[in-house]
């Protein structure tokens, strides 16, 4: 049977970079070796890397404007520190939209004075935070522009003298945006580009070199833009598969032909989240994204009854997660819109049944 993966973790892949990702494990283009019995410093693999590397520069807009692609290691979670460890010299401020930013605001803690400059937790971050004051003294301001367990999406960044870092794990490459606006971007691989395993951090490099602490080599971003994003051995798998996924994407017609593929998609399911009286949105409206649509079902005892549709329909990751409750179907960027119809479609039957 088919299956439709909603599932908010792993990465949902295009089926053709799947075949090519697959074919390459066995045997890299013709090269009588696997891609991951090759040395990372094999001209096979550099010219991966830098391919990798110069491919997210050019689909966020970002060539020659001073910006550097890595692919590191450690998640995004890692970000949390690194990002702190090479900017954070005094004070930064922080937004905070929900669990990921709440674990950036932990480590960063770490490094010197944060100042929450807005929170939407009394609500249950089920809205973003907007119109709030920025002190101009920051080293930065780090935003979450996809919270992926609420499914709110921050629409409108703030215009600030401050340089902005931004989580942006779970809408990475999803929507056009203004990306020179950030001076760091940083995303697990494993939503939008390829397995886990690969972090991607766009770094504007004139941002760095201003604290006074010293770096550990594997922390500072310095040191990975020295060596080509090849200080250590990096994953290279996941690096390829990223690759393939951002070549895959440029083919399709860059971030504008796959935004209007995702504006359809999450139309569709919140349209029928509007009109269908058995379910409701969780998030607020104007902050909906286009990645997780959370949702919540009006008569508990027609759980059951749409559990078990959905499963006969091949329906997998739906559960919400569990500090929300409810429904979250993950529309990223590889999903098809047919997998959403399937959803909706059962939406709309169970209201028939209700
Ligand atoms: N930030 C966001 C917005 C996420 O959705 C996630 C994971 O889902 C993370 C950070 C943590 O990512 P990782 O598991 O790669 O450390």
């Amino acid at each position: 049977m088919k299956k439709h993966n909603f599932s908010a973790g792993p990465c949902i892949l295009p089926a053709e970079v799947m075949q090519k990702a697959s074919q390459a494990v066995l045997e890299l283009d013709g090269i009588g070796l696997s891609l991951i019995e090759i040395s990372h410093r094999s001209k096979e693999f550099v010219a991966i890397m830098e391919n990798a590397r110069s491919l997210a520069l050019e689909l966020l807009g970002l060539e020659g404007k001073g910006y550097q692609a890595l692919f590191l290691q450690g998640g995004a979670s890692m970000q949390f520190l690194m990002t702190a460890f090479n900017l954070l010299d005094k004070k930064a401020g922080y937004v905070n939209t929900g669990t990921w930013s709440q674990k950036a605001i932990k480590e960063a803690r770490l490094f010197g004075e944060i100042v929450e400059v807005a929170s939407s937790q009394e609500d249950n971050f089920k809205y973003i935070p907007k119109g709030y004051a920025i002190p101009s003294d920051l080293d930065y301001l780090h935003l979450t522009s996809n919270n992926t367990i609420y499914g709110t999406q921050i629409k409108e960044f703030p215009k600030t003298d401050v340089p902005l870092v931004c989580d942006m794990s779970s809408d990475i490459f999803s929507r056009q945006l203004d990306f020179s606006q950030f001076d760091l971007i940083y995303a697990g691989a494993q939503k939008n580009m390829g397995p886990a395993g690969a972090t991607l951090v766009v770094v504007k490099e004139d941002i760095l070199g201003k604290v006074s602490r010293k770096i550990p080599s594997m922390m500072d971003y310095s040191v990975h833009i020295a060596k080509e994003s090849m200080f250590n051995t990096p994953p290279v798998f996941a690096v390829y598969v990223s690759m393939l996924t951002m070549q895959w994407l440029k083919d399709l017609g860059g971030i504008a032909a796959i935004e209007e593929i995702n504006e359809r998609k999450a139309n569709l399911i919140y349209s029928e989240i509007e009109l269908n009286p058995v379910f409701y949105g969780v998030a607020a409206k104007e902050d909906r994204s286009i990645m997780n649509a959370t949702f919540n079902i009006t008569d508990d005892e027609l759980k059951d009854v749409f559990d078990d549709m959905c499963k006969e329909a091949g329906i997998s990751g739906i559960n919400g997660h569990r500090s929300v409750g409810g429904y979250r179907a993950s529309m990223y960027n590889a999903l098809p819109m047919e997998s959403v119809g399937v959803l909706v479609d059962i939406m709309s039957e169970l209201e028939k049944k209700g």
